[in-house]
């Protein structure tokens, strides 16, 4: 049986390591960079990196649009870090207007960017996640938190008194950074949300 045919955003951030992850959790993952490859495919992952520099180049690229029309139209989606950031309707501290992280309403939520602090405040330790029988362990890099839901958001983890993993539906997102890790959970939840909609 082969693996559903998930695409990585692959305009800048850790494209690599999720296309690794996402082949260990079952998936055929490809890279994303153009308007026919995200047609493509049956689901997104949006990687970390940085948002602002993400969002100009999907600006560039001119596919904010058609991502946000397939979000709407119910594709799978995982977004972990800066890819937590986009999946946001709201996003505090989005960056400078004109050059700002764009929200593509994903997940029905608010998240702030940087808010735990910048580099030197990114840290990691063990984080309880629902549905896991052991605490993933998870890595912040200047990551963002949650800091409202809406009513269809499940929160999945928190972190300093905040989410760091939600989900709606399909879509799922992630403060922090599994992809780092050699633990595939997170990445395999992602494959299943998926594999289920097919
Ligand atoms: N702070 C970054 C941003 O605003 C996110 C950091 C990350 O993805 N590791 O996009």
């Amino acid at each position: 049986m082969s693996g559903p045919r998930i695409g990585v955003l692959a305009l800048q951030g850790d494209v690599r390591e999720h296309l690794a992850a996402l082949n260990e959790a079952g998936a055929e993952p490809v890279s994303v960079r153009r308007r026919e490859e995200l047609d493509a495919v049956e689901a997104l992952l949006i990687p970390g990196g940085e948002s602002t520099a993400i969002s100009h180049l999907l600006r560039e690229l001119e596919l904010a649009d058609p991502l946000r029309a397939r979000l709407a139209d119910g594709m799978p989606a995982y977004g972990s870090c800066a890819g937590m950031i986009l999946l946001a309707s709201d996003i505090i501290d989005a960056g400078v207007q004109g050059r700002a992280a764009i929200p593509l309403s994903g997940i029905d939520m608010t998240v702030r960017r940087n808010a735990f602090g910048r580099q030197v405040n990114s840290f990691e330790g063990a984080v309880d996640f629902d549905g896991l029988d052991e605490p993933v362990h998870a890595v912040f890099i200047r990551a963002p938190w949650v800091e409202r839901i809406g009513p269809g958001v499940r929160v999945l983890a928190e972190a300093a008194g905040h989410p760091v993993a939600v989900r709606q539906g399909r879509v799922l997102a992630t403060s922090f950074h599994p992809e780092v890790t050699g633990d595939r959970r997170i990445h395999r939840l992602f494959v299943d949300i998926v594999r289920d909609c097919a």
